[in-house]
């Protein structure tokens, strides 16, 4: 919640208050690209010097990607940890009866997993490229 020194943000200057800086020129503000009729929000952002774009994501979409990620990750590794242990079981003591639904639902959640590992991935990607862009040079 620091922010430093208290700062004066004019209303109808917000959307550049977030400013991110040009990674090319390196003097350049990146400026969010909007497209009449579209809505407000947008990912798109161009340099006003050199023209430069990048797609920088939103921290909305980068926590709703984390939130996705880590509850859809916790329930994937609980249920491949479930029916592992229900696979590991049925050959324990041989019933082969179950023993392949478990096994195709263990494969089934380790997609899951590796989905979203993918998601969490994304999250990190967009972080790193806010802190690229937010340093200033
Ligand atoms: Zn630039």
């Amino acid at each position: 919640m620091e922010h430093g020194e208290p700062q004066l943000i004019r209303k109808s200057n917000r959307k550049s208050s977030s400013a991110f800086f040009c990674t090319m020129c390196k003097q350049g503000k990146m400026e969010p690209l909007l497209q009449e009729g579209e809505p407000e929000y947008t990912d798109m952002f161009e340099c006003d010097q050199c023209n430069h774009q990048a797609t920088i994501p939103s921290l909305v979409i980068i926590s709703s990607q984390l939130i996705s990620a880590i509850m859809g990750g916790a329930l994937s590794v609980y249920l491949f940890i479930q029916n592992l242990s229900k696979v590991l079981t049925s050959f324990q003591f041989n019933t082969t009866d179950k023993h392949s639904l478990n096994f195709t639902l263990m494969v089934i959640a380790a997609l899951f997993l590796v989905g979203f590992g993918y998601i969490l991935y994304r999250a990190f990607i967009g972080i790193s490229r806010r802190k690229i862009y937010k340093r200033s040079y």
